[in-house]
């Protein structure tokens, strides 16, 4: 297991658009691995490749409450968004801190996974949230520009993304 050091808000590689994969190497099946390693052990519901300083489009997301059935998606592509949610939202990269953000509360998305096979997946409510919360982290773009109010500090053991 091999855990990578998470980036904190302010930090360059946070603001930066990231690029696409173009094919699967083993540096990055490694570091979707990594990225899997250090979401869990940072009790993270989802985690981009930028927040561990890596210009690339992958996500892992396990919203699971047994935490053994990861997402990984690779350039993924929001293809319809419906409806609404507001709720909580946090982020490994601001611990301690939350806000309320509205997300759609439905969306249809294109991904590959980690070996390249192409899928479409529709998630609703949290996973939806999540979804939407990592693909900003790919344009470089951290939650709190869509926060609502003020961010308020919430205990380690709530979920952050
Ligand atoms: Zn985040």
């Amino acid at each position: 297991m091999a855990l990578r050091q998470i980036r904190i808000m302010g930090d360059e590689k946070l603001e930066k658009v990231c690029r696409p994969v173009k094919e699967m190497t083993p540096k990055l099946k490694q570091l979707v691995q990594d990225m899997l390693d250090t979401m869990y052990d940072a009790g993270g519901v989802g985690l981009a490749a930028p927040q561990v300083g890596i210009l690339k489009r992958i996500v892992v997301i396990d919203i699971g409450e047994k935490r053994n059935e990861p997402l990984v998606l690779v350039n993924p592509e929001i293809l319809e968004q419906s409806g609404e949610q507001t709720g909580q939202e946090g982020c490994l990269s601001l611990p301690g801190q939350a806000g309320m953000v509205t997300r759609p509360s439905h969306v249809k998305i294109r991904a590959y996974d980690e070996n390249m096979q192409e899928f479409e997946l529709e998630a609703d409510d949290l996973l939806a949230r999540a979804i939407c919360h990592e693909v900003d982290h790919l344009e470089g773009i951290m939650y709190v520009r869509h926060v609502e109010g003020e961010l308020f500090e919430v205990t380690p053991e709530e979920e952050e993304e």
